[in-house]
């Protein structure tokens, strides 16, 4: 007997879903699905775990790993990883290793076979995290939240829709309910149209945060959602790495729009006629095909609410962006030598002027001229050749970030529940994994104290709370040394000491501020004070070769990383000139209005907007307090090998990443302790038909009932504790026996 047919319940032929078509098609097969498996007297939920288990590769659960050493646990996800068994519990924590081929795991019957199962029951699967803390939510009335985490392309986004998908599968039916699933699915396809593109590390890397909730009422039935999206990388929309491409919609727009679209748009269909689109050399992906995902796209807005004028609203923005993009300038000297411009491509800017809805003259002097107010005066003032091309591209980015914002805005505002009663909630976070390049910048540096936060919660709840459970309950346990690091959050984030708030009070300060000037105050306040802060300043790394004197080095806990200081003040001013703003207000259409509400006359304030960096500051804690509220489930995701092929496991890559998840620390945690854990009254409820007496009520301390229970399964003494609330048991497999028991 082979392997699959050892560990698995036998399948009708399985259609394993494609990335494109998966959210749609798996919730329609199911119903058909369900029907199938109760005629056949149930199918797969008659299996026993135990016998799924015996046959599973490597262990399943790493706290029963033995003996337990990195190498071990290494050795073992290989081995589960070449088997094709990609998911490994570190007790309630799924490690999943991205297959890079479609396995056919995430059928209809599966979702089926985890349906309201018990976690260990069965081999381990996201749909069995899905449906745990769907469960918890629903039975037991605790907001939930999936928080998945691992580097780019580690498998974070297809995580976040199969347990998307999960949900949508097992909860309630009916046309609204329908409705509601399919808008939440939906959104899926729009956010990676305008938000992923091609990087050298994925091909479909999303270069935005996403958090979002899915809110049920009181049956689990899904009633509506709210999306928060963090920090779009929009320096990409007018430059891309070698090999890397911009975002997916603008070569969706010209291989997927008719040549009647495109010509109303004013585009070509040859993607390197753009500038925007030309710098990284790449114009297709082998595996995506860009017209047929235009149509996704495209129907994917309409099912969740997009009117015809909201469509071609964002596909003129994109257009004239595109053309912004090639608009060129020439520059020259003025009579009292000051340098000045003009535009040079006259094509273009129609192109764009056209598709704004604004005058060439308005357009030509906003990418020209800037205005300065003194305290006195207004004084125009004639940009330089590189200074226009950098306002160009600042409008280009602008227009473009923003326009991603009110996508999800919009798509928020339909998918809102309709009815304002209290809302259970499961969130799913996923978020840009740790970053470190050959270069790192201001996003890198801003990406990075993200997941730091984010492990920070991982402590705070995992780690930390598990041993604080034990002190708690009064339960014997062996502490557990782990690195906090709270130290390099508050590097990063002290209100007044922080490198981000030295970095707002450098933008603030009056007189020559510069990124060097910057860098000299961090140096002043930092270098040689902070342990985890390093720079040429420190005069033991003042001859090193590896860091150059723009650069500051931070000892992050997932390795260390050198930023270049460069950019970092005007990328956290992240200024648009008024002239910009206004000329865009200006504009004739309305989307323009809402995309730049400052260059409205009537509301000019002298007020400086936030920077950068302190709204990501906020929005990071927010996003901490509402993950605080919830109750954590954990998805690890694990990338193989760099080369984005299904058979290549990458000792050392792998390595790097458990070191930096924290693994083994997890493991050891959980070891040290035990891996289950019931109220005793809960426990009694579940386990009573197992004391061997027929006690359907026990009248006397649940604690005291309990342990009869245990006794009357043969459990040994040393293999519980009980605690002062709770019963805790050592090894997961008596409580699959217990289970087992319970079911015959
Ligand atoms: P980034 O941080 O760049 O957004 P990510 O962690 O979100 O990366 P994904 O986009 O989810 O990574 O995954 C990268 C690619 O890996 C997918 O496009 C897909 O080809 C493959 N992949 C990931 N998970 C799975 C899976 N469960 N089954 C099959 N293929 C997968
Ligand atoms: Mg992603």
């Amino acid at each position: 007997m082979s392997k699959e047919q050892r560990t698995r319940p036998a399948r009708k032929a399985p259609v394993a879903p494609t990335a494109g078509n998966r959210e749609t098609t798996q919730v329609q097969v199911r119903n058909k699905e369900k029907k199938k498996t109760s005629e056949n007297g149930g199918g797969a939920k008659n299996l026993r775990y135990s016998h799924l288990l015996e046959g599973m590769v490597g262990c399943g659960d790493m706290v029963l790993l033995e003996p337990l050493t990195e190498e071990s646990l290494l050795q073992n996800l290989k081995t589960r990883y070449e088997s094709g068994e990609i998911y490994t519990y570190i007790g309630p924590v799924v490690v999943s290793v991205n297959p890079y081929r479609q396995l056919k795991i995430y059928t209809p019957d599966y979702i089926e076979e985890y349906t309201s199962r018990n976690m260990y029951e069965l081999p381990p699967h996201i749909f069995a995290v899905s449906d745990s803390s769907y469960q918890s939510m629903r039975d037991r009335n605790l907001d939930q939240c999936i928080i998945i985490s691992g580097e780019s392309g580690a498998g974070k986004t297809e995580a976040s829709k199969l347990v998307m998908q999960y949900v949508a599968a097992v909860s309630g039916k009916g046309d609204e309910v329908d409705r509601v699933k399919e808008q939440l699915l939906q959104s899926n396809p729009v956010l990676e149209a305008f938000g992923n593109a091609k990087t050298n590390r994925n091909d479909n890397s999303s270069r935005f945060g996403k958090y979002m909730d899915i809110q049920f009422d009181f049956r689990g039935d899904p009633v509506g959602g709210l999306i928060s999206n963090y920090l779009l990388e929009k320096s990409r929309v007018v430059g891309q790495n070698q090999g890397e491409r911009n975002f997916h919609i603008f070569y969706q727009l010209l291989a997927g729009a008719t040549d009647d679209v495109l010509q109303m748009l004013h585009l070509e269909r040859e993607v390197f006629q753009y500038r925007y689109l030309s710098e990284g050399g790449c114009s297709y992906v082998l595996t995506m095909e860009d017209d047929k995902q235009f149509q996704v796209t495209i129907k994917a807005m309409e099912v969740i609410g997009f009117s015809p004028e909201d469509i071609s609203s964002v596909l003129e923005m994109l257009a004239a962006i595109l053309n912004l993009g090639n608009i060129t300038f020439a520059g020259y000297s003025l009579p009292n030598g000051t340098d000045a411009c003009k535009v040079t491509e006259g094509r273009a800017i129609g192109y764009v002027c056209d598709m704004l809805g604004s005058s060439v003259e308005l357009m030509e002097e906003c990418l020209t001229i800037r205005s300065v107010h003194t305290t006195r005066d207004y004084v125009q003032k004639p940009l330089s050749e590189s200074e226009a091309v950098f306002a160009r591209d600042a409008l280009g980015k602008a227009i473009y970030d923003r326009l991603f914002t009110w996508l999800v805005g919009r798509i928020n505002y339909s998918i809102k529940a309709k009815s304002l009663t209290k809302k259970k909630v499961m969130g799913v976070l996923d978020i840009y994994g740790f970053e470190i390049f050959e270069g790192n910048s201001f996003e890198q540096f801003i990406i990075n104290y993200c997941n730091e936060k984010l492990q920070q919660i991982f402590i705070e709840l995992t780690l930390k709370s598990e041993q604080e459970e034990y002190i708690r309950e009064n339960v014997q346990w062996k502490h557990i040394d782990y690195f906090n690091n709270a130290i390099i959050c508050e590097l990063i984030e002290h209100p007044t000491t922080g490198i981000l708030a030295l970095l707002d009070e450098e933008c603030l300060r009056p007189g020559e501020v510069t990124d060097d000037t910057f860098l000299e105050k961090l140096d002043q306040r930092c270098a040689g004070i902070h342990p985890h802060y390093e720079s040429r300043a420190l005069k033991a790394l003042r001859s090193d070769q590896t860091m150059d004197r723009d650069q500051f080095r931070l000892v992050h806990y997932a390795g260390n990383v050198t930023y270049g200081v460069g950019g970092f003040l005007e990328k956290n001013r992240d200024l648009l000139f008024k002239d910009l703003s206004q000329a865009m207000f200006a504009c004739e259409r309305p989307l323009l209005k809402t995309l730049f509400p400052e260059g409205n006359p009537k509301l000019q304030t002298l007020k400086r907007p936030p920077t950068m960096g302190y709204q990501f500051r906020s929005s990071v804690a927010q996003l901490m307090k509402n993950l605080l509220t919830k109750n954590p489930n954990y998805i690890r995701c694990i990338k193989p090998n760099d080369v984005k092929s299904g058979r290549n496991f990458h000792d050392d890559l792998v390595q790097h990443q458990v070191r930096y998840l924290g693994l083994m620390e997890n493991v050891r945690v959980r070891r040290a302790g035990f891996a289950y854990r019931q109220e005793y009254g809960q426990c009694l409820a579940r386990y009573k038909m197992l004391s061997g007496e027929t006690w359907p009520v026990w009248k006397e301390n649940p604690r005291e009932g309990v342990k009869e229970i245990l006794s009357a399964c043969g459990c040994h003494e040393l293999d519980f504790t009980c605690g002062r609330t709770k019963i805790f048991i050592r090894n997961p497999r008596t409580v699959f026996a217990m289970e087992d028991k319970r079911r015959t």
